[in-house]
């Protein structure tokens, strides 16, 4: 294992932001820490790489098998990217990325030349070779967070601790980066565990999910899992568009996630539920319908292909039948 945490528990005066974590991250994986601001996502990253510590007595973290608790951050080899650009704005571009390893005490500190090679080999591991002169100011967002990575990666760090690093870019870049991102991390290995509140980050590049409410773990899993074998309805909720149904006489709430409501013609005896298409709206390749139960006035989202919508002929106001998988969560 490469990181191990155990029962972690944070208080800040009266606040639990932490209670009681307990993880393993295997080699080389890429974790992601998902959960609404305030779960503790930030809190558990700062603690694996010893920018803060858990409640005295109250907790452990090993990387790599050794147990790293009371290790300041300079002790246990941790490369950190947060969302704020922490570029010196005054430092080229190659003295960014060449700044851990300057500052090494002398026995330890590689020699100019060799500096040079790591930085000029990193700068082209992020694909920013040719810019190594340039101040931050004259770089796009993108880019500072790729020399950030640059930066962090030049310690050769055990692990890889990333806070949001595409928080503050537009969409765009952000989804060009998320899967720049993917491959990176293919190629270099290093361990890697990112902090991130958008699931759709968080599906799509992670190897495992950790899902986080409320200072605790709601769910670990695959991206996989965690979408389709929620473990609370919480993880429902929050991975991912659902809908609550009630059936009538039962007390019970289901959950169905719109791909899951099958559409039906009004007639087909193999209907379970009937409903009125309230709204429809089609772009692309899919349509999200907004329906409403005939028997219990709950509104319901359904997604259905273009295609199929077309061949049934559908439009809005028609009646429709539905067969729904149901998940009962309460
Ligand atoms: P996230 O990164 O998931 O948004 P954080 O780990 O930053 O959440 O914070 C979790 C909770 O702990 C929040 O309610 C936050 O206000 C609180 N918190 C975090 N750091 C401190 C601190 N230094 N002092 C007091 N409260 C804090
Ligand atoms: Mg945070």
């Amino acid at each position: 294992m490469s990181i191990v945490l155990k029962n972690i528990r944070r208080t800040f005066g009266t606040f639990q932001a932490l209670r009681g974590i307990n993880l393993e991250i295997a080699d080389h994986q890429l974790v992601a820490l998902l959960g609404p601001s305030g779960s503790g996502k930030t809190t558990l990253l700062r603690i694996i790489g010893g920018l803060d510590f858990p409640d005295p007595g109250n907790g452990t973290v090993s990387i790599h098998s050794e147990d790293v608790t009371e290790k300041p951050a300079a002790d246990r080899k941790a490369g950190f990217v947060f969302q704020h650009y922490a570029l010196f704005n005054h430092l080229s571009v190659f003295e960014n990325v060449a700044f851990g390893l300057e500052v090494r005490p002398r026995p330890t500190r590689p020699s100019k030349e060799a500096i040079r090679d790591r930085v000029l080999e990193l700068l082209r591991l992020v694909q920013l070779d040719g810019l190594e002169q340039r101040l931050p100011s004259e770089l796009s967002g993108g880019q500072r967070q790729r020399v950030a990575l640059a930066r962090a990666l030049a310690i050769d760090p055990k692990v890889l601790l990333l806070d949001e690093p595409f928080g503050a870019l537009d969409a765009k870049v952000r989804k060009d980066l998320r899967r720049w991102l993917r491959s990176f991390h293919q190629e270099i290995g290093v361990t890697t565990v990112f902090v991130t509140h958008d699931q759709q980050e968080a599906l799509e590049l992670a190897d495992v999910v950790v899902v986080m409410n409320q200072g605790q773990i709601e769910q670990t899993g695959s991206p996989q899992e965690v979408y389709d074998r929620p473990a609370t309805p919480f993880v429902y909720e929050f991975l991912g568009d659902v809908n609550k149904v009630r059936k009538p006489g039962r007390p019970d709430l289901f959950y169905v996630r719109p791909h899951e409501v099958r559409i039906l013609f009004a007639g087909d005896s193999s209907a379970e539920f009937h409903a009125k298409i309230e709204h429809l709206f089609a772009a692309g390749p899919s349509a999200r319908l907004s329906l409403r139960l005939t028997d219990s006035r709950d509104t319901l989202d359904a997604d259905m292909t273009r295609a199929q919508l077309e061949e049934m002929g559908l439009s809005e106001g028609d009646e429709v039948g539905l067969q729904l998988a149901l998940t009962s969560k309460t």
